[in-house]
């Protein structure tokens, strides 16, 4: 009481002051687990990845709605320092925001301003990119008592002082010698944060571990395939390991590393305490080559529920038996409770890269519905008695090519869906891509690059009956199993979904659109638009008594790094951001140079045989990550005119800390020359294009 006369003569500007510090102060990230219970009480906050331990993604805020959307403006946009994928869904917990971006590197930031308030570089080595399918994207991190969790693309789990980042501890949670990447964020429950991993294209087997959140000392690891039986891992997953072992065959897969990396979904259940993995695709993906073409291969593709505490097996439910296509169960779970059947009962949600949507009673792991949400040619159904697919008769491409639809990207992948239990619908987005399948030729083992054993091609059908490349937002019922509205979206691969108490659905696309939809009908109701495509989960949150929806916007994932936007000029991608809109935002976007370096072709001439060879090679290690608009366009490179400069980056690794890992592992010299002949015909042709069209355009009248 004596305080108060004295705060009533501070001058204004001392008192804002003082208000910032004490909200800064009050940025308590001390969330335990009575906390993260009861996340839904607070909606001013984003505690966990999708919101709470439900992951509905659905908030409760209500200031943001279809009659006032108009006035809802940018508030504020933070710049990365990067232009790779961005797919993190932010935390905010009272009025600061963490977020991690490509690199895995982490940001804590003013949710309310925008100001940075520190950020943290794990400094992953840069050559590591090339163990990643995907880009060296990054989905998130969790905050507990204090910390802040992040794991890094090489491989490492690390906690920080979430106050100001200070380093606290790190653990390696993968084996560096091979080539496991995680993206994924980890989730924490229990004094107990949890990680998995990725790279099962490259050969690897997934598992997850619990580590202590005060120590970093592990707690439990569970494998979620089967390894090499003259090796016992000692591990939580021991005792159904063998049950598991019985649905493989031969003795490769464990060489060639099995797969089933649950690289994204993990998700707590603190109703039951039980906690669900979502299992990722075989390795190879080819089931002839990597299990003598026979057996369910447990735990691939599918649901696996352990006991938290212990990591102990529960139950489980796999969605893709023999996995043969590159579908991984790892796609986010949604937890609720749905009436069922005059019962109310509580259900996983689940539409993985299968394109099947399942609902699954959480208690015992059982199948209560299934239907495809998208077409699926490797299965007609779900048999509900048995829970198994009706395969296809040509489904595992082994008596020729077959057009699968899903393909490897998915029906669904790991852009986050969004459940409103206001109306009862969940909404995804969708992706379809028809592709064909076929079994590779003398399929050859090399450790440490992709391993599929299987060769795929766009379809080439392109009559007007046949399926094309497409994607969409769509509100799927999970009750009555039935889409119940769709927005297509100008390409394949879109953002993830945000649903909110005013039934509104905020979506990002490839297009750098950020647009709101009616939940229940689909009509458009906002649009913001920007360079960048938007990928990543929206969040909402409130401070100051303000509602804000925020989303990362960035490009990354595996398309846009392989193939460029056939729709839009080709452009340079611009840096990624994270973009605040309140109601009466005044904030603008800086602007960005965009255009790209003209084509560099280099004098010589190359013989057609170097440069016919440099196609096949550039094909097999290049296109996979320069054929996009994210990475360099080589046919634009400083270093194509320089035979020496060109083999210091490839073979020399002249780049390397850029992410540009040196070749000499997987290529010779005189292929990476070849490859320089190859581009350079690509760049000759690009400076022709380019002169033909500026010709063209000074003639016009
Ligand atoms: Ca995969």
């Amino acid at each position: 009481m004596k305080l108060l006369p004295a705060i009533l003569f501070l001058p204004a500007a001392v008192l804002a002051a003082a208000v910032l510090q004490t909200r800064m102060a009050a940025a308590n990230p001390d969330v335990d687990q009575s906390r993260l219970n009861g996340a839904a009480a607070e909606p001013q906050n984003w505690l966990e990845y999708g919101g709470t331990y439900a992951e509905q993604r659905y908030s409760t805020l209500d200031q943001i709605k279809a009659a006032n959307i108009g006035g809802l403006h940018l508030a504020w946009s933070y710049q990365f320092d990067t232009n790779r994928g961005q797919e993190a869904t932010p935390l905010v917990i009272d009025g600061v925001m963490y977020t991690s971006s490509a690199w895995s590197k982490v940001f804590a930031i003013d949710a309310k301003t925008g100001r940075e308030i520190w950020h943290y570089d794990p400094k992953v080595p840069g050559p590591k990119a090339v163990f990643a399918c995907c880009d060296v994207v990054n989905r998130g991190v969790a905050l507990w008592k204090g910390k802040v969790f992040v794991g890094t693309i090489d491989g490492r789990l690390i906690a920080l002082d979430a106050k100001t980042g200070a380093f606290e501890w790190s653990v390696v949670t993968t084996d560096p010698s091979k080539p496991y990447t995680i993206t994924g964020a980890p989730r924490v429950f229990r004094d107990k944060v949890i990680i998995g991993n990725g790279g099962a294209e490259y050969g690897v087997r997934g598992y997850v571990t619990a580590y202590d959140t005060a120590t970093g000392k592990q707690v439990w690891r569970f494998y979620m395939v089967p390894g090499d039986p003259a090796k016992p891992d000692h591990a939580a997953s021991d005792s159904i390991m063998a049950t598991a072992r019985k649905t493989w065959f031969g003795t490769k897969y464990y060489d060639y590393g099995g797969g089933g990396t649950p690289w994204d979904s993990m998700v707590y259940d603190p109703e039951l305490n039980q906690l669900y993995i979502g299992a990722g695709n075989g390795s190879p993906w080819n089931r002839e080559i990597r299990s003598e073409g026979k057996g369910d291969n447990l735990f691939l593709g599918s649901v696996v529920a352990l006991n938290p505490d212990t990591g102990a097996y529960l139950w489980h439910y796999q969605e893709s038996p023999g996995d043969s296509w590159d579908y991984t169960s790892t796609q986010q779970m949604i937890l609720a409770t749905l009436p069922i059947a005059g019962k109310s009962r509580p259900v996983l949600l689940h539409a993985p890269k299968n394109g099947f949507f399942y609902v699954i009673d959480r208690k015992t792991g059982r199948l209560l519905s299934a239907k495809n949400f998208v077409p699926t040619t490797w299965a007609d159904h779900i048999d509900i008695a048995t829970g198994r697919p009706a395969f296809t008769a040509d489904a595992y491409y082994n008596h020729g090519p077959h057009l699968n639809m899903p393909a490897s990207l998915g029906g669904h992948s790991w852009h986050p869906m969004s459940f409103s239990p206001r109306t009862g619908l969940v909404y995804i987005p969708i992706m379809q891509l028809p592709i064909v399948y076929d079994q590779q030729a003398n399929f050859n083992y090399v450790p440490g690059q992709f391993n599929i054993a299987t060769t795929f091609k766009l379809n080439e059908d392109t009559s007007p009956g046949a399926p094309k490349i497409s994607g969409a937002l769509i509100a799927w019922d999970p009750l009555n199993q039935k889409e119940v509205w769709r927005v297509p979206q100008p390409e394949m691969w879109n953002g993830g979904a945000l649903s909110t108490a005013t039934d509104l659905v905020f979506a990002g696309n490839a297009h750098g659109e950020f647009n709101a939809y009616d939940a229940r009908t689909g009509e458009k109701l906002w649009q913001f638009k920007q360079p960048a495509a938007i990928m990543a989960g929206p969040v909402s949150y409130r401070v100051d008594g303000e509602q804000y929806v925020a989303v990362l916007a960035g490009a990354g994932g595996a398309g846009p790094l392989a193939m460029p936007d056939s729709t839009r000029p080709p452009q340079r991608q611009p840096f990624g951001r994270v973009l605040a809109f309140k109601l009466g935002g005044t904030a603008t976007l800086p602007t960005e140079d965009l255009s790209l370096p003209p084509a560099n072709p280099p004098a010589e001439i190359f013989a057609a045989d170097v440069m016919q060879a440099g196609a096949a090679v550039y094909l097999d290690h290049c296109m996979v990550c320069h054929g996009g608009s994210v990475l360099p366009d080589l046919r634009r490179s400083t270093v194509l005119t320089d035979k020496s400069a060109w083999n210091s980056v490839v073979i020399g690794g002249a780049y390397s800390s850029q992410g540009m890992a040196s070749f000499a592992p997987w290529i010779t010299s005189d292929q990476a020359e070849s490859v320089r002949a190859f581009v350079a015909g690509q760049a000759q042709a690009l400076q022709q294009q380019t002169s033909a069209k500026q010709t063209k355009s000074r003639n016009l009248p």
